[in-house]
């Protein structure tokens, strides 16, 4: 495994954030659903980030999707877990327009299991559990499935798998609003039991990535060159300062010429729907 580190942030980089991506040629693209009794999203509908232009976007065959095929230097960014619920972290994802989609674990958002202080000492472990999602909801972010409790996948059985992902499904439907369509096993962990189960809990895709992004914002390459390329999926996590290391990965991205997608957008396009 090349696990690459890149140089850290050292000059002051003027953002312009990506609410101004064009959308040009654009598939319709995701909507955000209310949630009866949570208010109505503060967001206009529509998706935030860059969206695919007419015929960019190759079509998908696999229903295990570890990028997206698309030549245009575009990633997408995804957040795992759920425990450290940082306000900060949200307030940057709606004023800057930023385009994530999270995969939540329940026990994770409900502060349940040991919570994830990879990046520094939690402060917000749980602060504001599924309300905390349904803020996130309303910036125009994607709420999907990574299990109730997240387990290895590979050890369970059949049955044992789907109520860990239909049970996850039913409580993001309730909490959220809106029911997965994504999967997220795990550790990245799944078999033919998994797959089965993602289908019969009403899910189009497993979603894997193509590099994870470690405390600090470095990007951990699983490609030997040790560079972004279009339609690469990065996995980050809920840990603490998450909100510090975004915007240090969101400028380098910039940095590198490279614009922030709209996952739902482009996967439709892509014919994942
Ligand atoms: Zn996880």
């Amino acid at each position: 495994m090349f696990w690459g580190r890149v140089a850290a942030c050292g000059a002051l980089v003027v953002l312009t954030g990506c609410a101004q991506s064009v959308a040009q040629g654009t598939q319709g693209g995701s909507t955000v659903e209310a949630t009866p009794g949570s208010g109505a999203p503060t967001r206009e509908a529509g998706p935030v980030g860059a969206v695919p232009r007419a015929g960019e976007v190759g079509r998908v065959t696999s229903e295990v999707i570890s990028s997206v095929p698309t030549k245009r230097k575009v990633v997408f960014l995804t957040i795992d877990d759920g425990w450290e619920q940082d306000p900060g972290f949200v307030r940057q994802v709606r004023e800057q327009g930023i385009p994530i989609t999270v995969f939540a674990t329940r026990q994770a958002v409900e502060a349940e299991g040991t919570p994830d202080q990879s990046g520094g000492t939690a402060r917000f472990v749980g602060a504001g559990k599924w309300g905390y999602f349904r803020e996130l909801r309303d910036a125009g972010v994607s709420i999907e499935n990574h299990t109730l409790t997240h387990p290895n996948l590979r050890l369970l059985g059949a049955q044992a798998q789907q109520k860990e992902l239909c049970g996850a499904s039913k409580v993001i439907k309730k909490e959220i609003g809106v029911r997965p369509v994504l999967f997220r096993p795990p550790f990245g962990n799944y078999n033919q039991a998994t797959l089965d189960a993602m289908r019969a809990c009403g899910m189009k895709a497993l979603l894997l990535w193509t590099a994870t992004v470690q405390p600090g914002g470095k990007i951990a390459y699983q490609v030997p060159d040790k560079r972004l390329r279009p339609g690469d999926i990065l996995l980050l996590h809920f840990r603490p300062n998450l909100d510090r290391d975004f915007r240090i990965l969101v400028k380098k991205i910039k940095r590198r010429g490279f614009e922030l997608g709209n996952l739902q957008a482009y996967l439709k396009a892509a014919g994942v729907r």
